[in-house]
Parts: structure tokens; C-alpha cells; sequence
């Protein structure tokens, strides 16, 4: 039993607050705080009446004072940041400053640099451990659930894992030509980026969407996907014994693509703020405005998600391949919680680290990453709550 406080009131948070209420044996508090209250209000009007006590709040989280002032309040046993990446070293700063747990779900990014790097909160390891409390960083699905199948492969299935190869297909159609599926801000941020894949100690670059692959996906049929540089490769690089190469790889259909690049062109995605009717604006920012507000996709949004690991290493001095992956459907999350799977797929990890951080499982003073963590509790939860995972020990190989 504990109580949560959750930061941010968005499509991720919204599973996660759903999530942690169908969970009430382990969450039987939680405080919803986010910069627009009335979010806040109106999932805690649907939601209350069960086991869990909800309890809002109006933080603006790029204030560390706020914070502490708000943490010090409720007293939660652990904080989830499920705001956006800007926030996460002021919500870190808050949680020390009142020794509280902290969980989140994508790792910190400046506003005016989309690198996707672990350096700054890994900066915070000794401040956590001399604090006595745990950080678990990237507690979603990628990161999060395929650090933990990496975690969960190396210990059951392999001696050593040479080679990685993430593969993250959403086969939804939500109707629009264009739209996110969370975040626009974020995701186009991520998909405009050059790729980058980690080989032998080193980072190599590409072009954005320079390498394309074709993968029969169960469960979706046979998808485009593009290599991207994407968080976990960092860390799953360092934290996994004898990695060689690790790759990322997202499917993107053509009309996504078609548009996406055409806004590049005109300058729509850049983060170079411009100067308009005597106003500074962020290009990229005006264009989330006027996109469709991920959250309003569920209803409209039908196929599924697959996302997993392919992994190649050695056992007992054998090469052996082992595929762990997770289908999910964008319709039954509608039903079951009012999101599609996107935000599905990455609320439902994010309760599971926020518990089993808060009921001790996953604590350790200091800032770790999921795969640092034994990974079998995880992997019980997730087909506990939702994200059941399956496995292949034949399967098709990306090249
Ligand atoms: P949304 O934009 O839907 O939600 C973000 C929420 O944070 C909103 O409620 C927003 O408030 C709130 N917020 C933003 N700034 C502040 C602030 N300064 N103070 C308080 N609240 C603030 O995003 P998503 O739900 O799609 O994404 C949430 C996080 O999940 C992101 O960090 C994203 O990168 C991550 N993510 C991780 C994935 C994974 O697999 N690991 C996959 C998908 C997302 P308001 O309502 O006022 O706008």
C-alpha cells in the first residue's frame, strides 16, 4: 500500500491514473498534479468512487519551489513524472530536496537541443545515493519494457547478448493524413533527428531515415520501418553484458513520411525560435497547436501496436536467437481505459515501476535504468496488467 503523486495529466498519465486505480491494493493514494487542473478534476471525477483515494492539484513543474511545496504537502512515497522531458531535472531536484522516490518515462532533454542523452540525470547518481532513495529512469515501453526484456533475455536465455534489434511497429490508422500518436512536439523532434545505431563501443551516425528495413510483423502484416537513435540505446549498450550492436527501428507509413518531410521543408519542425507579428515563436510548437491533440485519437484509432526485442548472443557456446515482444490493440485500450495504444503501451510500465519502486521491489539509493533491476517481477506484472508478452526462439532476423 503507498500513495502516488503523478506529474502531468496527458495521454500517458491518463493510463497510468487508470492503471494505478485498478491497482488499488498497491496504490491506495494518489495526487494527480499537472499544470492544466481541470484535467486533473475531470479524470478524478471518473474515476473516483473506487479503492483508491484521488486527491489534484495545479503545479507548474518547471518550478523546483512549487514542487517541493506541493511533495511536502501530500507526502507521497514516490513521484511518476509523466509531464514531458523538460521537466524531469526539476522534478529529480524536488524529490531530493524531500527524499521521495522518482520514476519517469523519457529522459531529460534541454528545450533548444533534441539529443536524447542519459549525461544529465545520470549526473544525479551520487546526489540519489547519498539521499538513501531510487530514480528509475525510462519506465515506459521503449524505454522501459524492452530494457526489461533485455534484462529478462540475458538472465533466463543467453550467457553474453551480442546483438540487439528493437523493432516497434504501430499498425494503427487513426484517419488523420498526419498526426502524432503522442507528443507531436516530441515526436517529431525524435523522427527529424539523425539516427544513430551503437556498434562496437561507438556511436555511428546516419541521415534521418536513411536505413529501411521491411518486417512481417504478427499481428499487423508487413511494415516500412526506419532506423532512429533512440534513448535505451545508450544505456542498454553499457548495462548489457557483450553487446556488439544495438539498433532501433520504428515503422512509418508513406503518407506520415510525405508530410513530415514537406514540414521539415517549409521549416515547420524546426526549434530555432522565430521572430512572428512581433512575438517570438517556436515553429515546431505552433505546429503542435494545430495538429490533433494525440488523446483525441482513441476513438478513432483501430489496428495494433507490436513492439520487442530480437536478440542474437550465445548459449553453452551456442549462437541463439530470441525474439520477446508484445501486441496490443488500439481498440480494446479504448475500451478498457479511453486511450489508444500508444499511451496504452506506456502508462501501463509506468504504474509497474512506480510500484514496484514504492513497495520496495526496485529500490536501491541511486539513478538506475529499468535493465538494472531484476526483471522478473516486471515481466509477471505486465501480463498482470495488460501488455502480456510472447516469445520466439525462430525468428525472422532484420539484416
Ligand atoms: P502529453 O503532452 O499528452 O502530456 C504531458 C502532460 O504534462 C500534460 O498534461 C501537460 O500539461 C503536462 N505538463 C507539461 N508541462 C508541464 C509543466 N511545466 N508543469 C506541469 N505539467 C506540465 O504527453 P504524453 O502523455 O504523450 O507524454 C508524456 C511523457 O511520456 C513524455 O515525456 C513522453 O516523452 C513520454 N513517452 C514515453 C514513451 C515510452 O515508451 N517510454 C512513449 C510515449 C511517451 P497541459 O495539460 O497543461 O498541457
Amino acid at each position: 500500500m503507498g500513495k502516488a503523486m503523478i506529474i502531468g495529466c496527458g495521454g500517458v498519465a491518463g493510463v497510468a491514473i487508470h492503471k494505478c486505480c485498478q491497482n488499488s491494493a498497491a496504490f491506495d493514494e494518489i495526487v494527480i498534479a499537472s499544470r492544466t487542473k481541470s484535467k486533473c478534476d475531470k479524470l478524478k471525477e471518473k474515476l473516483q468512487g473506487g479503492k483508491t483515494k484521488i486527491s489534484t492539484a495545479q503545479v507548474d513543474a518547471d518550478s523546483v519551489e512549487q514542487l517541493v511545496n506541493l511533495i511536502n504537502e501530500h507526502k507521497p512515497d514516490v513521484v511518476l513524472n509523466l509531464a514531458l522531458p523538460y521537466q524531469d531535472l526539476t522534478i529529480m531536484d524536488a524529490c531530493l530536496a524531500t527524499k521521495t522516490h522518482y520514476v519517469d518515462t523519457a529522459n531529460y532533454e534541454p528545450l533548444d537541443t533534441a539529443k536524447f542523452e542519459y549525461k544529465w540525470q545520470w549526473a544525479y547518481r551520487d546526489k540519489f545515493k547519498d539521499a538513501g532513495i531510487t530514480a528509475l529512469l525510462g519506465s515506459g515501453f521503449d524505454p522501459g519494457v524492452t530494457g526489461v526484456f533485455s534484462a529478462y533475455a540475458l538472465k533466463h536465455h543467453f550467457d553474453e547478448i551480442n546483438y540487439i534489434d528493437i523493432l516497434d511497429c504501430n499498425g494503427g490508422d487513426h484517419g488523420y493524413p498526419f498526426a502524432t500518436n503522442f507528443n507531436p512536439e516530441i515526436n517529431i523532434r525524435e523522427v527529424s533527428a539523425n539516427g544513430s545505431y551503437w556498434e562496437d563501443g561507438k556511436w555511428v551516425e546516419t541521415k534521418p531515415m536513411e536505413i529501411k528495413r521491411v518486417y512481417d510483423f504478427e499481428g499487423v502484416g508487413k511494415r516500412d520501418m526506419y532506423l532512429l537513435h533512440h534513448e535505451e540505446l545508450e544505456s542498454l549498450g553499457q548495462n548489457i553484458k557483450g553487446i556488439k550492436r544495438i539498433r532501433f527501428f520504428m515503422t512509418f507509413g508513406e503518407s506520415y513520411l510525405t508530410h513530415l518531410r514537406c514540414l521539415e521543408d517549409v521549416g515547420m519542425t524546426s526549434i530555432e525560435p522565430i521572430e512572428f507579428e512581433g512575438k517570438k515563436i517556436v515553429p515546431l510548437q505552433f505546429l503542435k497547436a494545430v495538429l490533433p491533440d494525440p488523446a483525441s485519437l482513441g476513438p478513432r484509432t483501430v489496428g495494433k501496436t507490436n513492439i520487442g526485442c530480437i536478440f542474437t548472443g550465445k548459449k553453452d557456446g551456442k549462437v541463439k536467437h530470441y525474439y520477446l515482444y508484445n501486441i496490443c490493440d488500439h481498440q480494446e485500450c479504448y475500451r478498457e481505459v479511453g486511450s489508444q495504444a500508444v499511451s496504452y503501451t506506456t502508462g501501463v510500465p509506468a504504474m509497474i515501476g512506480a510500484m514496484l519502486v514504492m513497495n520496495g521491489t526496485w529500490q536501491k539509493p541511486g539513478v538506475y535504468n529499468v535493465e538494472e533491476f531484476d526483471p522478473d517481477p516486471f515481466m509477471e506484472a505486465l501480463n498482470k496488467w495488460g501488455l502480456p508478452w510472447q516469445e520466439s526462439f525462430q525468428p525472422a532476423l532484420v539484416e
